[in-house]
């Protein structure tokens, strides 16, 4: 195969050579180094931690949704006592349920180790820093590259003003351990992360208290999609304070002290999560010695092929900015190995979906009714709201509410927004859509089974076309 910047290299030689060094084995590095594999390149991946998959598979996205899935049959056992079948509460075994956790993300991360020895890819474990343009030292090793593609990831945000060192004081990765149930926690941060441990830990028994910045929960999200959502969860929380933020943690033996800004009374918590954002890992790895720009936040700039200024280096997933989902990084691994591969193709997706895997889930892609707004974009919205959805009747899902957004002249579908049950696999539907070039009426007019949820997009569709019959008629103007 003919690799640009392949095959005879003017490296200097190192200990060992890669046609494509990829730094970090989250899915963004191993899917661009098995694909840069399966296209016949020499590669080598370099991970700090024994363990291979990054944050999603070890502790992130995997992790995560295996004690979402126990913390929704236990809400689910709960909520079926108001249809006249009651159990008796959860016991939860924690040392099991921990272990139960670490097997699934054993068996993923094994599986990623065993991928890449399929393919010849040569894993090296170590901190990687780049100490020229075409090399790369890991521990007492040098690695030199043709091309590099710079997977390193993120990490989380940590606040002035908190002891971060106190082992009650937990990042996500922390809250993920299941060092205890604590009697009451703090959750700081109405993002992604922090309502869905915030989900967890109140599923399992903890009472729970969510702190804000913004005036609402998943700041950039519609309002209507936050709204269920909000409204389930504000009566199962002891308290959610938006518009508010921490202002001092004290702690002592007896537990966390905490004032808050505003009229929000100070309080004693057990342990805190804080789970404020995530920041770039762009300025750890001596990327200034290869030459390649790192902006003041740490992110790494790339265009639309995922090159940084340097040609052969290239860069994806958190570390490069946009959304930080491991389905972004994976999709620009995908371009990135092709690029390097010689292959003529671009970042040119319309949309990625976000999905927050509450109870109940929140999800949208494409363009939201806010973003619409902002710029100022021509659109109709077209709602159909769970309520008359017999399948979600019969789930205890009526709060949901599946929207798109449309574009007036061309009827094509710009955006979808899904809470409700499910939302996170519903959204699939309108994510294709968006980009095959929908219209609503091809939406409208694919026959979905019934009953199902899926049936919602159809119905939100057909609110949009005005054919709607699920629903009572718009009024008619008196002459008819
Ligand atoms: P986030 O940016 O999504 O949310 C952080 C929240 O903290 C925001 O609502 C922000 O307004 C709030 N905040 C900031 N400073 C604060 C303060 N001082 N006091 C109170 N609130 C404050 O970040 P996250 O939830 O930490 O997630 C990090 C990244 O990981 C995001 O990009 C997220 O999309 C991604 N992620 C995605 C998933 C998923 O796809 N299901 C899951 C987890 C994480």
């Amino acid at each position: 195969m003919s690799v640009e910047g392949g095959g005879e290299s003017e490296a200097p030689q190192g200990d060992v050579h890669a046609q494509v060094l990829v730094l970090g084995s989250g899915p963004g590095g191993y899917t661009a180094a098995f694909r840069a594999a399966d296209l016949g390149l020499d590669v080598v991946l370099v991970e700090r931690y024994p363990s291979l998959g990054g944050v999603c598979l070890n502790v992130g996205c995997i992790p995560s949704k295996a004690l979402l899935h126990v913390a929704k049959v236990i809400a689910d056992a709960q909520a079926t006592s108001e249809h006249g079948v009651s159990f008796a509460g959860p016991e939860i075994d924690l040392d099991a349920l921990r272990a139960w956790k670490d097997s699934v993300v054993k068996r993923l991360t094994g599986g990623v180790s065993g991928l890449a020895k399929a393919r010849r890819v040569q894993v090296l474990e170590g901190g990687g820093r780049f100490t020229g343009p075409h090399a790369l030292a890991v521990g007492d090793k040098t690695v030199t590259f043709d091309h590099a593609v710079v997977a390193a990831g993120s990490r989380a945000i940590e606040l002035p003003g908190i002891p971060h060192d106190d082992e009650r004081v937990m990042d996500s990765t922390d809250a993920l351990e299941l060092a205890d149930i604590p009697k009451r926690l703090l959750v700081v941060g109405g993002g992604i992360i922090g309502l869905e441990l915030a989900c967890v830990y109140d599923a399992l028994g903890s009472e729970v208290t969510v702190v804000e910045l913004a005036d609402q929960l998943i700041p950039g999200c519609d309002p209507d999609l936050v709204k269920p959502l909000h409204q389930r969860i504000a009566g199962r929380y002891a308290a959610i304070h938006l518009e508010t933020r921490v202002e001092s943690v004290k702690a002592d033996e007896k537990g966390l002290y905490v004032t808050f800004t505003g009229h929000v009374a100070d309080a004693t918590f057990e342990r805190i999560l804080v789970a404020v954002g995530r920041e770039p890992n762009g300025g750890d790895m001596g990327l200034d010695a290869a030459g390649v720009n790192v902006d003041e936040r740490g992110f790494v700039p790339v265009d639309e092929r995922g090159r940084t200024n340097v040609e052969h280096i290239h860069a994806i997933g958190d570390v490069v900015g946009g959304p930080m989902l491991a389905h972004k990084a994976t999709y620009e691994a995908r371009i990135t190995a092709e690029v390097i591969a010689g292959h003529d193709v671009i970042f040119d997706a319309r949309g990625i979906p976000a999905v927050a895997y509450t109870d109940p889930e929140v999800a949208w892609v494409g363009l939201t009714e806010l973003q619409a707004r902002e710029r100022d974009i021509a659109h109709e919205v077209a709602s159909f709201p769970w309520q008359a959805s017999g399948r979600a009747l019969s789930m205890n899902a009526g709060e949901g509410l599946t929207k798109l957004l449309i574009e007036p002249q061309t009827r094509r579908l710009i955006g979808a927004g899904i809470v409700g049950a499910n939302a996170g696999e519903l959204i699939a539907e309108t994510g294709l859509g968006l980009e095959m070039g929908a219209d609503a009426q091809d939406l409208g007019l694919t026959i979905h089974a019934h009953p199902t949820l899926s049936e919602t997009v159809a119905f939100a569709a057909e609110v949009a076309e005005g054919t709607i019959t699920d629903l009572p008629p718009k009024r008619r103007s008196p002459r008819g």
